[in-house]
């Protein structure tokens, strides 16, 4: 049986002042399982003037996921948390209903994965929430080290929760590695390469993929198992979900369904105290500003 592999290149942007390379939403490729957006930021050494800060901006219809490799980033938001995410550890916001959030690097070396999970339709309006995970599961396997991010991975299970069948594993080598991987069958999955080049081979895919960063490999559904060869140092995030039938509408800081849905949203974040998404304290700067609604189409 063969399965669909696609090459999908990031493109390169800039967030809050440090580069970034976007490997989601992408042209043809919006979703890997319930994962909307995947922006791998760094590794890069700045100095203080230049390091990370983003503004308070709004959130709605997700959740976002950050995974520290190295550096510190101190989160703030409208519930009125504020937490230091170090390295090894994870950040998740879920917006829901809506919730405002700033993020500002403490440090010169940054490295991270900032990712959002698009909420299926009975949580989106649920009431917004923060969550600090300093401790995650760890595994090895042939030479790769793993630490499970969201889901159940090799016999472990991430205290991350997540609202449908989701993966997210972390796998690092410091050296030569060759490891064969079982895959859940019913998930779609996404190789994101963060360091190094590694050799990817999906069971029924007769190519051998060579992947290095700003490439992710998209494996659909149906795929049991994969080889991961790697001949230097590498690093790569292991991505994956049961395919939306549809997938949801994403516009600036926003997950909805409706292009309507989007003014109603810019509206509110346009008001003094920030309608449903609330007010930021002690951020030492301005909140981002909403730039004008384009003409959006349903998704689908
Ligand atoms: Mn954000």
């Amino acid at each position: 049986m063969s399965v669909h592999v696609e090459r999908i290149t990031s493109h390169v942007g800039d967030v809050g002042g440090i580069p970034i390379q976007r490997a989601l939403p992408n042209k043809g490729r919006r979703l890997i399982g319930a994962w909307c957006f995947a922006d791998h930021a760094g590794p890069a050494t700045l100095p203080p003037q230049q390091r990370m800060n983003v503004g308070p901006h709004p959130h709605t219809g997700l959740s976002t996921f950050s995974w520290m490799i190295e550096g510190e980033i101190l989160h703030r938001d409208s519930l009125g948390s504020e937490q230091v995410l170090r390295a090894g550890q994870v950040n998740l916001m879920t917006a829901g209903h809506g919730i405002s959030h700033s993020e500002e690097s403490l440090t010169d070396r940054i490295h991270l994965a900032q990712l959002w999970i698009a909420l299926p339709d009975a949580e989106r309006e649920r009431a917004p929430s923060f969550q600090h995970f300093p401790d995650l599961p760890r595994c090895s396997a042939g030479g790769f080290e793993g630490t499970v991010l969201v889901g159940d991975w090799a016999g472990h299970r991430s205290p991350v929760p997540s609202f449908t069948p989701l993966l997210g594993v972390d796998l690092a080598a410091s050296g030569p590695a060759d490891a064969v991987l079982a895959l859940d069958t019913r998930f779609e999955h996404g190789f994101m390469l963060l360091e190094g080049e590694v050799e990817i081979a999906p069971a029924g895919h007769e190519a051998v993929e060579t992947v290095a960063p700003g490439t992710l490999l998209y494996v659909g559904p149906g795929c049991a198992s994969v080889e991961l060869r790697g001949a230097a140092a590498s690093r790569l995030l292991l991505l994956g979900g049961e395919p939306w039938a549809e997938p949801p509408l994403l516009w600036w800081n926003f997950v909805g369904r409706e292009p309507a849905e989007m003014t109603v949203w810019a509206q509110d974040w346009a008001r003094e105290d920030g309608g449903r998404f609330g007010v930021v304290a002690g951020y030492p700067g301005p909140r981002l500003a909403v730039p004008p609604v384009p003409a959006l189409r349903r998704p689908g």
